[in-house]
């Protein structure tokens, strides 16, 4: 008997009949003798429904009142997986982040836990119930509702799981563990069995979105033992552990992630001075904007190029304030580019291979790919692209790294 903690996202819950099928799992867990709590997502599209809703009212809602909004989709959907529990006899009790008590700060739409209150949850395990808590969810000291970004349910579970001592996080899912890259864009893309937390920290903040970032961070920073499942198949899914994965199995590449989200700006003539790349970047921090790759040229006739990428929805924002920047400092001009895209290798095996980002660039190369920008780490390699060779060179990277299920068979 186990204390588990299953978190199921919006296509999981995504129909009555998926609630149905979602509560026949837990009762099957339950009646195995397992003590359970359940955090489910919004309802699939509902969230992007809801905001979409806030876009027609307003161009700029306040982000306290999204909150407000946009709570409400996994409200729903605790309400009825608990009296579909109630249907199969099996004692159920919703929360939400409020009643709960998941205190986060008063980042509306990207706020941080801070606390979780671990005994109405005991209380209610002690008298055999099952407890389903609202992910996504929290409330602030003074009572707002808060919510933990998009993804967020990934984080309350593995919130939970950590508060409450669980044995497992399981994640439940549309898919049947974490691949070596998206299935969806490469068809013939491997299961892992298991993976590490840096490298699924890497593939999370790199754009798989199979985890949210911080659920991993999450997980990692209090041991919780994690697992990505399938809510539709059985199976023993990907579990993410701490351990290396031992050297002579160990791919050079685990995975290959990438992201549609951001967009490029490039400050152009800069003068090649001290302290131009703070006039640049500061006030673009200052606004709260998150900068992702920088890359900055060797000047020539001290004159030098600063190219940044920054996430799509705060690009307007950000070629604002660059703009006036690029004026105040004579810069020649702004170029912005919204087409682009970034693919990532990961794997903890870079580490002892050399030549790793060789290969990478010949195979892009060979497909006719420019790389625009390249940022490193020990166990990653990114580049920056045109947005249209995306599902070519993350195809061409599966390849030529080996990673496909053929090559595991071979
Ligand atoms: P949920 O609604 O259950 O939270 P998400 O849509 O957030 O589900 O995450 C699951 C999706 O993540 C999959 O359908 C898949 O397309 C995508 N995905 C991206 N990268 C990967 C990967 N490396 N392995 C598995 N799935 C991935
Ligand atoms: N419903 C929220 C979202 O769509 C949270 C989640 O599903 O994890 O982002
Ligand atoms: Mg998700």
């Amino acid at each position: 008997m186990a204390l588990i903690v299953q978190k199921y996202g919006g296509t999981s819950v995504g129909t009555v009949e998926r609630i149905r099928a979602v509560a026949e799992k837990v009762k099957s867990f339950r009646d195995e003798g397992h003590d359970l709590v359940i955090v489910v997502s919004a309802m699939s599209g509902e969230t992007n429904r809801l905001l979409g809703l806030a876009r027609d009212i307003s161009s700029e809602p306040s982000s306290r009142e999204l909150d407000v909004l946009v709570s409400t989709g996994e409200q729903v959907t605790i309400a009825l997986l608990c009296m579909a529990l109630h249907e199969l006899d099996c004692d159920a009790r919703s929360y939400t982040g409020s009643q709960v008590r998941i205190l986060t700060d008063s980042a509306h739409t990207k706020a941080r836990i801070l606390d979780i209150s671990d005994k109405p949850i005991r209380e209610d395990l002690a008298k055999g119930r099952v407890v389903v808590v609202a992910g996504f969810q929290g409330v602030d000291e003074n009572g707002n509702i808060t919510t933990l970004g998009r993804g967020g349910s990934d984080t309350t579970g593995v919130a939970l799981a950590a508060a409450l001592k669980a044995d497992e996080c399981q994640i439940y899912t549309d898919v049947d563990g974490v691949y070596t890259t998206d299935p969806r864009v490469v068809p013939n893309a491997r299961r892992l069995e298991k993976i590490t937390f840096e490298e699924m920290l890497e593939m999370a903040s790199l754009g798989s979105k199979v985890l949210q970032i911080r659920s991993v961070e999450f997980a990692g920073k209090y041991n919780v033992p994690l697992r990505v499942l399938s809510s539709f198949t059985e199976g023993n899914g990907t579990l993410i552990t701490t351990e290396d994965i031992e050297d002579m199995e160990q791919p050079i590449v685990s995975g290959i992630a990438f992201n549609r989200d951001e967009a490029k700006l490039t400050v152009a003539g800069v003068p090649d001075i001290p302290g131009v790349a703070s006039r640049i970047l500061t006030p673009v921090s200052d606004a709260n904007i998150e900068v992702d790759m920088i890359v900055q040229n060797i000047g020539v006739d001290n004159q030098t190029d600063f190219t940044f990428t920054v996430h799509r929805n705060e690009f307007e924002r950000a070629r604002r304030i660059v703009e006036g920047v690029a004026r105040d400092i004579g810069a020649r001009a702004v170029i912005a580019d919204q087409n682009i895209c970034k693919v990532s290798i990961v794997g903890v095996g870079m580490r002892s291979h050399a030549g790793v980002a060789s290969r990478m660039f010949k195979s892009l190369s060979s497909e006719g790919i420019n790389i625009q920008m390249i940022s490193t780490s020990e166990i990653k390699i990114s580049v920056v692209i045109d947005e249209k060779y995306l599902e070519l060179a993350v195809r061409a990277l599966h390849d030529v790294f080996e990673l496909s299920k053929k090559a595991e068979a071979e």
